[in-house]
């Protein structure tokens, strides 16, 4: 199947006798999709066995989750989380302090969890209001218990230890990020020695997910808002991972045939004309967003999956892999600080 598509490629890209100012692109009708739902089931069948083990010898892992004021989207976020929890065998607990509370009590919050014995994983739901103070908060987060990977002891970790570490526990890597990796390893998709894109630079998608792609041996390029001509580097990508937080932004003419595309973008679009341009006689889709309003799409266009050789689907992609990623945190941190030798002792008994 060819699909016409402008703009212009450079005439080396050029089918011979095809006119300037088109071009022609091969689609892939095989294109793998890369299902984060699946995955992220098999991650957490994992974690819940190791949950088991840590439990028989009497160390039940657990998450604090501070959600402070009443912010919509991530009241859902800190509800899912704690469900994940509960059906994972971790315990959780949610402390809900007002709106106007100041930075000082949130730190002496963050200091009794960080006393707690029971407490493995404290997460800081973001974002948080214009008055906390967020950098402080979160360097406050003991670094054994930071699950989130945030902290600059962890983030120099990521850094310092390469994959190995995340794959010891050792490191608590950002959870995100660390769901791509995921994605990429249990669907035996080579890293090493590929050219990785990366699109965006946040600290909690971009750039660790740029130090992590180093570590497992790809060739690096990540871009950013001040790149100039960024299809230049994204036509070369053999992995292009797109983190920009801007709909369907990657659009076919920007991708090398066969890449492996990783969607990270969740972005909630309302306009009809729009979604009938993103998704053009997809009903499925249509009928979604006559029921619901609004559909997701996520920073690559869709129109450019079909030319990949594997994609993430938005949504079922990367974002199914975040809690699953978190709960696994959580888990290492309780193995790595209390439960280590308690897990080898309950392992070996079971084996
Ligand atoms: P962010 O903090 O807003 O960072 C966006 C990055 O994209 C910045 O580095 C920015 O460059 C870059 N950028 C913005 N516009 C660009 C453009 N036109 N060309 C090139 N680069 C551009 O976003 P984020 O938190 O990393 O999130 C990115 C996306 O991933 C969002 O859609 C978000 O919803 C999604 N996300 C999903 C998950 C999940 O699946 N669980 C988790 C986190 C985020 P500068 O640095 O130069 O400003």
């Amino acid at each position: 199947m060819k699909q016409q598509l402008a703009p212009e490629r450079p005439d080396s890209e050029r089918t011979s006798g095809q006119p300037r100012g088109t071009m022609v692109l091969k689609m892939n009708p095989t294109a793998r999709i890369l299902n984060g739902i699946e995955i992220a089931a098999q991650i957490k069948a994992e974690v819940a066995e190791e949950a088991r083990t840590l439990t028989a010898g009497g160390i039940t892992p657990g998450l604090a989750v501070v959600l402070v004021g009443h912010v919509a989207a991530s009241e859902i976020y800190v509800r899912s989380k704690v469900k994940t929890c509960a059906e994972l065998g971790l315990w959780s607990e949610m402390l809900t302090p007002p709106e106007n509370v100041t930075t000082e009590e949130l730190l002496e919050l963050v200091a009794g969890l960080n006393a707690r014995d029971e407490v493995d994983g404290i997460l800081i739901q973001l974002p948080l209001p214009a008055h906390v103070d967020t950098r402080r908060l979160l360097e406050a987060v003991s670094p054994e218990k930071d699950v989130d990977g945030f902290h600059p002891i962890n983030v120099g970790r990521l850094q310092s230890s390469a994959s190995h570490g995340i794959q010891a526990g050792t490191v608590l890597a950002p959870c995100t990020p660390a769901g791509i990796m995921e994605i990429m390893k249990r669907s035996d998709l080579p890293v090493a020695g590929q050219h990785a894109v990366v699109l965006g630079r946040s600290e909690i998608v971009g750039k660790p997910v740029a130090m992590m792609l180093l570590n497992a041996s790809a060739t690096v390029t990540v871009c950013h808002s001040k790149t100039v001509e960024i299809e230049r580097y994204t036509r070369e990508a053999d992995i292009l991972v797109a983190a920009i937080g801007r709909p369907g932004f990657v659009t076919a003419e920007m991708v090398k045939p066969g890449a492996t595309l990783i969607d990270v973008g969740i972005n909630r679009v309302t306009d009809a004309a729009e979604v009938a341009r993103f998704f053009p006689g997809d009903e499925a889709r249509a009928a979604q967003f006559a029921q619901r309003g609004s559909t997701l799409v996520g920073d690559i266009h869709p129109a450019a999956f079909a030319l990949a050789g594997a994609y993430t689907p938005v949504p079922g992609g990367v974002g199914a892999l975040t809690i699953a990623m978190l709960m696994k945190n959580t888990v290492a941190a309780a193995k790595a600080r209390r439960g280590a030798t308690k897990y080898r002792e309950v392992a070996a008994a079971k084996a």
